[in-house]
């Protein structure tokens, strides 16, 4: 009997962490996202002080200005976009990381090191799904004196777009919550064994060898990322990345999805476990072919959303933009974050987008758990 994971409708549902390809948008700022602050700040030059756009530069931004409008900035957007423009801005904090707990390559200890190493401000640790690295980097973090918010990425879906919510600062004995990582653990991990066994009469490895690729601790939520390893480990793949475009895409006779909790049901679940909740890479088409509509958003926002992963380098100049406005009429908070993940695999690196002080504190100031520090 076929189950209902392998009904054809199902497979445009990829609910995975690691996309098949991913763009890259992390060089700096657009002309774009410049017209937009440069609005802003001329107009506050002018003495107006109100953040409305004027229509006054006559640059290639002309476009832009016109479908902006008489749009306003919110103050937190503004300071945010302020914070990212400046060359000799302060330290920023990254957001959102990924270690062994998920699907990353280094321990939570070794995140909080090179953190250090790296200068940034401070570090959240956003593994899929879980909280259990949580406990290893608090340690390291007070041993070094490494800023530390600790946070999960779940995912979850609405319609047919895989959505990822970044949540951090929440209660971790919510029972709540804890249930709904429970049952995305429990889902993500049968349909990977289901996609091994496929794989198995094509490809020589078995749900054993997997599990030994995973590293074999309990807490690790295993999932294509790890398929790939074991393909390359056999030496059937050269590169992750060969395997992510061969057997482990999304596009493969072997793919299944995971059946993921609802958006809504995810915000309000972390709401009220006294988090605080952003969209992570909310304008990235490398994930869906569908992103989430503007009406969406705004529906998000009413539940309690705080936030939207403004700076990832899967968001196009033209969705940071879009993103910005948005966050901006909604009075959400415009965070960035690496989404780094190791050393390989990923091109991501540690601290490649950051969030701003300001919106920080923010964050900090609305989570119910403290930042360790
Ligand atoms: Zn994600
Ligand atoms: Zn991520």
């Amino acid at each position: 009997m076929k189950s209902d994971f392998e009904t054809s409708e199902k497979r445009h549902l990829s609910a995975d962490s690691q996309p098949d390809m991913l763009p890259d948008y992390s060089g700096g700022m657009s002309e774009a996202e410049r017209a937009l602050l440069h609005g802003h700040v001329d107009g506050e030059v002018g003495g107006e002080g109100d953040g409305q756009l004027r229509g006054e530069r006559g640059d290639a931004t002309g476009g832009l200005r016109a479908e902006l409008g008489a749009g306003q900035l919110g103050a937190h957007v503004r300071a945010a976009l302020a914070w990212h423009e400046s060359p000799k801005r302060s330290q920023g904090w990254d957001l959102h990381t990924h270690t062994v707990f998920s699907d990353g390559q280094c321990t939570p200890s070794e995140a909080i090191e090179l953190a250090k190493n790296a200068g940034i401000a401070g570090i959240a640790l956003t593994d899929h799904d879980s909280a259990q690295g949580w406990s290893e980097a608090e340690k390291r973090a007070r041993e070094l004196n490494m800023p530390l918010i600790r946070g999960t990425e779940i995912t979850a879906e609405w319609g047919h777009t895989s959505v990822h919510i970044l949540a951090w600062l929440y209660d971790p004995t919510n029972e709540a919550l804890a249930e709904l990582f429970r049952t995305t653990r429990i889902n993500r991990v049968r349909r990977t064994k289901k996609m091994v066994e496929m794989m198995g009469k094509k490809y020589p490895i078995t749900w054993e060898d997997v599990l030994k690729q995973a590293g074999g601790t309990a807490q690790t939520t295993i999932g294509r990322p790890h398929i790939a390893d074991t393909l390359v480990a056999k030496g059937l793949f050269a590169t992750r990345s060969e395997a992510f475009l061969g057997p482990v895409s999304s596009k493969s006779e072997f793919y299944l999805p995971v059946i993921s909790p609802q958006v809504d049901e995810v915000i309000t679940t972390v709401k009220d476990a006294g988090g605080v909740v952003a969209i992570a890479h909310a304008g990235s088409f490398a994930r869906n072919k569908e992103i989430l509509s503007d009406q969406d958003i705004r529906h998000f926002a009413d539940l309690g959303l705080d936030a939207l992963e403004v700076w990832h380098r899967e968001n196009s100049p033209e969705q940071r933009v879009r993103l910005l406005k948005l966050a901006s009429r909604l009075g959400l908070l415009a965070t960035g974050g690496s989404d780094w993940h190791g050393p390989h695999g990923k091109p991501n690196l540690l601290g490649e987008n950051l969030t701003d002080p300001q919106t920080l504190q923010a964050i900090v100031t609305r989570g119910v758990l403290p930042v360790v520090e």
